[in-house]
This record gives C-alpha cells, sequence and structure tokens, in this order.
C-alpha cells in the first residue's frame, strides 16, 4: 500500500503548492498533515451530533458518549493498554507529561531523590521536573550521552535514589530510539517508576505499554494524523489511582458538600474535569484507525527506506554535517556548512520544503551535540522518493550566495 503511495490521495494538503511548487511537506515531527476520514469525523461531529457527553439525557447524548467511549477503547488497544481505565485523555504530550510531575512528582518525591533524564529531553519533559526539583529538593540527573545524542551508560547512574526516570522514547531532534526496554527493567530493579514521553514514537512505531512494563506513557494526537488539542496520558491503574488530578471541577467528581468534602471518580473520570474535547477525540479515533489500517510495522519500515535512501544520497554532501548517522527513525538532523539552519529552512521553503530550524525545544542538547541548532527533515508514511530527490536537487547547490539573494 505505502509503496504505491496509495495513501496520498488521502491526505488534500499534499496538492497544494507553496511558493509555487508542490508542497514538500518533511516537518513532520512538528505535526502531521491530517487525511479525509479524520476530517470528516472532526466535520460530522460538529455537523450532526454536536451535544455535549456524559450529561445530557437524550439520545444524542448517549450516542455521542458512546461514540467517545468506543474511542478510548479503541485507543487502549492501539497501545496494548489492558483497560481502557488507563486511558487519559489531555490536551496533548505536554499536558500529559505536566500531569504525571505536578501529580506524582510533587506529591511522591522528597528532599535528595533523583529525577534521571537526559540532555535531549523537549522542554515539555524537563521544565515540569524542574518545577518539581525546586518544589520537593528532588535532583535531576542525566543518563550520559556521546556526540550523537546515544546514551552511553544506563546501569552507572541508576541508583537507588533514583525514584523517577523520564525521557523521550524516540528523540525530537536525532531521532534516536532509547534503549528503553532495557532502561524500564532496570529502573524497576532499583524502585523507580518510568515515564516516557512518546510523542515522537506513537506515531511512528508499535507500542505495547504492557510489553515495555512502563509505568506513564504520554503523547499527542496531532503528531499521529489526529487534530490539535488533544492527546493521551497511559498509566499503570495503581499510579493512576495515586495520581492527583491537575483541574478539578465537573465530571470529575462523584459528590461534594459545602464543608468541601469531595469524593472524586476513579480514572479516567477523575482526571478530565471539564467538557471535553469531543470532535479531537472522535478526530484522534479515526486517525488511530487509519494507522491501523496502513500497519505501525510497515510505517516504520517505510519510513525507514525514505530516510536510508534520503541519508545515503546527503552524506556525500561535503557542505552537509549530519547529526544524528546511526537514528533508525525518518529524522535527519543536519547543518549546511558556513549557513545559519534558518536561512537554510528559508531557502528551501522558496523550493517548496517545509522544514523546521532552530533547537527543537531541547535547549540543553546543544552541550552534547556541540550546535546550538540545526535543520531537521522529517519524513512520515505519505512522503515518497520523489520528493525526496526534489530536495536532493536544491540542497545539493545551496550557496551562502544563494542564500543571501533571498533577503535582497
Ligand atoms: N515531547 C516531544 C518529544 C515532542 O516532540 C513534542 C512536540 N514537539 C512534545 C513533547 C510536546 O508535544 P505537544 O506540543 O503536542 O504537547
Amino acid at each position: 500500500m505505502l509503496k504505491n503511495n496509495a495513501v496520498r490521495k488521502d491526505f488534500k494538503m499534499l496538492s497544494e503548492t507553496m511558493e509555487g511548487y508542490p508542497l514538500g511537506y518533511f516537518d513532520n515531527a512538528a505535526t502531521t498533515l491530517k487525511p479525509q476520514s479524520v476530517i470528516q469525523a472532526i466535520t460530522d461531529y460538529y455537523e450532526k451530533y454536536s451535544v455535549n457527553i456524559h450529561r445530557g439525557d437524550y439520545e444524542i447524548s448517549y450516542q455521542v458518549t458512546d461514540k467517545v467511549e468506543k474511542a478510548r477503547i479503541n485507543m487502549a488497544d492501539f497501545i496494548n493498554a489492558s483497560s481502557f481505565e488507563q486511558i487519559i485523555y489531555t490536551s496533548g504530550a505536554t499536558e500529559s507529561l505536566n500531569l504525571v510531575a505536578m501529580g506524582y512528582g510533587l506529591t511522591h518525591l522528597k528532599k535528595g531523590d533523583v529525577i534521571l533524564t537526559t540532555e535531549a529531553e523537549h522542554a515539555s519533559n524537563i521544565l515540569p521536573w524542574f518545577e518539581v526539583a525546586k518544589a520537593t529538593g528532588a535532583i535531576i540527573r542525566y543518563f550520559p550521552m556521546n556526540e550523537e545524542g546515544l546514551i552511553t551508560d544506563i546501569d552507572g547512574v541508576l541508583s537507588s535514589d533514583v525514584k523517577v526516570v523520564t525521557l523521550a522514547h524516540v528523540s525530537n531532534v536525532l531521532g534516536h530510539i532509547n534503549p528503553v526496554e532495557e532502561i524500564i527493567e532496570k529502573a524497576h530493579r532499583v524502585g523507580a517508576i518510568v515515564v516516557l514521553d512518546g510523542a515522537q514514537s506513537a506515531p511512528h512505531l508499535k507500542i505495547d505499554v504492557q510489553a515495555l512494563d512502563v509505568d506513564f506513557f504520554a503523547f499527542s494526537g496531532h503528531k499521529m494524523l489526529g487534530p490539535t488539542g488533544i492527546g493521551v496520558l497511559y498509566g499503570k491503574q495503581q499510579l493512576l489511582d495515586e495520581l492527583t488530578p491537575l483541574l478539578s471541577g465537573g465530571g470529575a467528581n462523584a459528590r461534594f458538600n459545602m464543608l468541601g468534602e469531595v469524593v472524586l471518580k476513579g480514572s479516567p473520570a477523575k482526571f478530565e474535569a471539564g467538557t471535553p474535547h469531543i470532535a479531537g477525540i472522535l478526530g484522534l479515533d479515526a486517525a488511530i484507525e487509519y494507522l491501523k489500517e496502513v500497519g505501525m510495522d510497515d510505517i516504520h519500515a517505510y519510513e525507514l527506506e525514505l530516510r536510508d535512501y534520503a541519508y545515503e544520497a546527503m552524506k556525500e554532501m561535503d557542505h552537509l554535517k549530519i547529526y544524528n548517522p546511526s537514528a533508525r527513525t525518518g529524522i535527519i538532523a543536519f547543518n549546511v556548512k558556513g549557513i545559519f539552519s534558518q536561512d537554510v529552512c528559508a531557502y528551501l521553503s522558496k523550493y517548496g520544503f517545509a522544514l523546521r530550524a532552530g533547537n527543537h525545544c531541547a535547549k540543553v542538547l546543544h552541550e552534547v551535540i556541540k550546535t546550538n541548532d540545526t535543520c531537521r527533515l522529517s519524513l512520515y508514511l505519505y512522503n515518497t522518493k520523489d520528493e525526496i530527490d526534489r530536495f536532493l536537487e536544491v540542497i545539493k547547490d545551496i550557496t551562502l550566495e544563494k542564500t543571501v539573494e533571498l533577503y535582497i
């Protein structure tokens, strides 16, 4: 299916142009395009049954409630959670990660406890833990990494004072798949819980939270063909029972009285105060249905084929420096020697290519990879070798003079 580019017809935006050129969308790590089925699911909600859930005492409300709760069951199945009660809808990976840090870190950590993470984390998976460290006196420690951003030691940093290990399953800057199976197993041996930021893995790899034995797993819908403003936190049931919600309000409580005594519902309701993003949940449900139909293993294999195709050509270009030669996902982090990354991407944009430049919200990674910013080419199931050929033609002839001409 993927080989024939059959999926492209499902993404209307792929027939758009940018600067008069066919759109070459290579910014999939930032967000992905949406297939027609996702757009339809969202439109159907607003056009046909745009009512509230869990609250209305009439047939349409029962039906939409049913759709949302079926979506939750489908999501549990998608990541192989043992129960739909372990799927909490949030606004995205950022909120999911904050929920764990504030709801578990603040209540379970004390002075001297260690939060173990990496220098490659996205701000959303490190700033909340800085807050926790400040409030509790816990200490942040980092896995050692080599210049390519690969973790070089696990045993040496996993001492008994480590209480939380939190890291990206896949790095959003370098695309490395971290050795999470080994980390989780060893972290559990010292009594630590493991939080995985799955923002860049859930869209591209088959996820099995039970096989991973991960404690919390967070991801965003919009990076996996779904709408913005919706994401998921998975947690082990016992930890969800202990987790304090970020929000209080309607839908999350079983009862309360004038004395301020509140009895919360169980998970997931206790974490989902307020009217949920119903259209987002239904859109995300259509997205995972689409991904399942194509097949996560095929998606990953196809992305690797594209990545290797681009990488083999790019590594022969002396004016390029590639920072993640050994990554096994569809991300290539590179610079054009002597040209500022943002100027490179602005130049590529003139030829229809969408890439992101900068530090990609991982603001301490420069200490490891020795550059403040990179251009990031990130692929997904609808990209093609033809697009890469066109990209290679442009990048091969880029010069400082040509990028400067853009501003004259
Ligand atoms: N973690 C990683 C690894 C990411 O790439 C991103 C998005 N760039 C996030 C967390 C945050 O995701 P969101 O902005 O959707 O909350």
